[in-house]
């Protein structure tokens, strides 16, 4: 039986106070009673199925932050070009632990050692860190849910991909806002406290603009209530998650959930917002005659100069706006960045199939030219890198189908094999596949 007695608790160091009395819990072993708590809730979180070791990596969350550099270093495996996005994803995910990590100092169960040491790491506990949620403005196929998803396997936290096209506001048809949080719950399997610091990647926002930068007296059922609810979510609030997703029933238990923690990542293509900018620059910029080059770049990547403004002049409410202040565009993908995207990412598309032939005993090997068909086909029917697969995979079906029964032990492709094997599937027929 535990007795009170007078001493230094042995994990955190910590006095004998009224507040939190030393109690020996085993011969000798005497600790305050915080962290006996402490021990409590991580034996409980190990029997629910994580493990000792993950318990003690949140215990060292601090530390173990990445860099903004070290993020960006990971985040470059995986996705080529899309260096000014990747450098404020970084610095927003850097910013975003950091904030979680103060929340935990705050948080008065955690056992001494832990506050006292993210209390060094953070300064002085009086001003309020703002959460950083980020919107990555850019054409479609252009990495904005791969990057997210690098940052999320980075980062060993829960992950969603959600489609806000099909939210209605509450009483519509289509999915209450909530249901957003559906996914990210069961991808942890329903872990709450996992589940309030992981990231919802929200695809397709600009499809909740509103129809007019006006706001209009008639109801928008799939905009501007949409963004209104959305608000609530982004800015942190508790919310009740339907956890089985849909509509929310009288019947079905909710689950309640706190968002100031969740990190959300918007992604959206925004087709035609270039309009808007370069009205924007017209009239403020060129206008003076300012910037020559600028002027030369209207006719390329006007993306690259998005403001705030622009997203308001496309629909998006200005309260929305507020609560996503990471604002990055990512660039259109040209013939180089296709071509690096076949070899260079860890899990590049040629790398996969290298793979697949070398557990035959099989060296595959691509030829310049046959990369660059393939690049050619994929920029010739604007599929961009989300059609590199689908060509790679016509190309490649015969070869896999013939291979493994013909005792090769090298198998090249080249650009004719290309030519011939996208001729002879028609490839004009061949459905866009992700
Ligand atoms: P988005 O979300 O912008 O529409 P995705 O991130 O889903 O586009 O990209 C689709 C696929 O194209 C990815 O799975 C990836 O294979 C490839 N891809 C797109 N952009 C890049 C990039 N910048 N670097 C590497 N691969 C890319």
């Amino acid at each position: 039986m535990a007795k009170k007695v007078t001493a230094r608790c042995m994990m955190c160091g910590a006095a004998d106070t009224k507040e939190t009395p030393i109690v020996e819990v085993f011969d000798g072993l005497t600790l305050c009673t915080d962290c006996i708590d402490y021990i409590d809730r991580a034996r409980d979180a190990a029997l629910k199925g994580q493990t000792s070791k993950h318990a003690k990596k949140q215990e060292h969350e601090l530390k173990d932050i990445p860099t903004p550099h070290e993020i960006k270093a990971y985040l470059d495996q995986y996705v080529i070009g899309q260096e000014e996005a990747k450098k404020y994803l970084s610095v927003a995910v850097y910013n975003h632990y950091k904030r979680i990590a103060r929340e935990a100092a705050r948080d008065k169960n955690a056992p001494k050692a832990v506050l006292k040491d993210a209390l060094k790491a953070n300064g002085s506990d009086d001003v309020e860190i703002e959460k950083s949620n980020i919107i990555m403005v850019g054409p479609t196929g252009t990495g904005k849910t791969l990057l997210a998803k690098s940052i999320a396997r980075l980062l060993d936290v829960p992950f969603a991909i959600v489609d806000a096209t099909v939210l209605t506001e509450a009483g519509y048809v289509g999915e209450d806002i909530e249901s957003l949080l559906t996914r990210l719950l069961q991808n942890c399997d329903y872990d709450v406290e996992k589940a309030e610091k992981g990231i919802v990647f929200i695809d397709e926002i600009d499809k909740i603009a509103r129809k007019s930068d006006n706001p209009s007296i008639t109801r928008d059922v799939s905009g501007e209530g949409v963004q209104q609810g959305l608000l609530k979510l982004l800015e942190g609030s508790t919310v009740l998650v339907p956890p089985n997703g849909g509509r929310k029933h009288p019947d079905q238990k909710m689950i309640a959930v706190d968002t100031r923690n969740i990190l959300f990542i918007c992604g959206g293509a925004f087709d035609g917002i270039e309009r808007k900018i370069a009205s924007r620059l017209n009239t403020h910029v060129v206008g003076y005659g300012k910037d020559e080059a600028l002027k030369k770049n209207q006719r390329g990547n006007l993306m690259r100069y998005v403001l705030p403004q622009d997203l308001k002049s496309f629909g998006l409410i200005p309260e929305i706006i507020g609560r996503l202040p990471v604002l990055t565009a990512l660039e259109p993908l040209d013939r180089e960045a296709l071509l690096k995207i076949l070899t260079e990412p860890k899990n590049a598309l040629t790398r996969q199939y290298k793979k697949l032939f070398e557990i035959d005993g099989v060296e595959l090997n691509f030829t310049q030219d046959a990369l660059e068909a393939i690049v050619d086909k994929a920029i010739e029917y604007k599929l961009g890198a989300r059609g590199l697969r689908s060509i790679i995979e016509t190309v490649m079906v015969d070869a896999m189908f013939d291979v493994p029964s013909r005792k090769v032990k090298e198998f090249t492709i080249d650009a004719d094999y290309v030519k011939q094997k996208l001729d002879q599937a028609n490839f004009d027929k061949v459905k866009l596949a992700d």
